[in-house]
């Protein structure tokens, strides 16, 4: 199958680094991010935060771990001969920091999109991805309104009530098993 992967909160595990360096920098103490949006726990208006993280972007975006599991997971999938795209909302100024990162963690990147502020969806439709995966509902319940099934890794920020087409991971391997049930569904593997 051609599966699209989001990369921060599933791929990158960018969230608590970012987390703690938007409490350095505004001397706040938030230890749960409830909203993807983190201007809500911090705040503040959201340019302040997009201009910290214009400001400091190599920082932030070169700093995190990989999510537990996700290099694991990328690799089984490439070797059960799917397809795979990472599409990111970063931008496209972001490119070298990003695919430098996806090097230096040895996670197999053969094809990376930034779409920057245009939509997830557009890409799943020219691309005609099969399957994505996503930790941002928002985007979740967009490519799922367009058939594509959605394996939404399981985040703080996105707990609210899932509509059909999502299903919520807990983490990689739940992932895996999702794309298997995902395959068992269209006939195109045995179960
Ligand atoms: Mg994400």
């Amino acid at each position: 199958m051609l599966i699209g992967v989001d990369i921060d909160g599933v791929v990158s595990d960018s969230y608590p680094c970012w987390l703690q360096e938007l409490n350095r920098h505004f001397g706040k103490n938030v230890t749960v991010i409830t909203d993807y949006q983190m201007n809500v726990d911090f705040e503040v208006p959201s340019e302040e935060i997009n201009d910290f993280f214009v400001c400091h972007a190599e920082h932030l975006l070169s700093m995190p771990e990989v999510v537990i599991g996700a290099k694991e997971g990328i690799e089984t999938l490439l070797r059960e001969g799917h397809e795979l795209i990472y599409v990111t909302a970063r931008t496209p100024a972001e490119k070298d920091v990003t695919v430098r990162w996806l090097t230096t963690k040895g996670i197999p990147h053969e094809h990376v999109l930034f779409t920057g502020f245009a939509s997830k969806v557009d890409i799943v439709k020219q691309r005609k991805i099969e399957v994505f995966i996503e930790d941002y509902l928002v985007n979740a319940k967009s490519i799922a309104e367009c058939g594509v099934p959605v394996l939404l890794l399981d985040a703080s920020y996105n707990q609210e009530e899932l509509p059909s087409g999502i299903i919520r991971c807990m983490n990689w391997d739940e992932i895996l098993q999702g794309i298997r049930d995902i395959q068992a569904k269209e006939g195109k593997i045995d179960k």
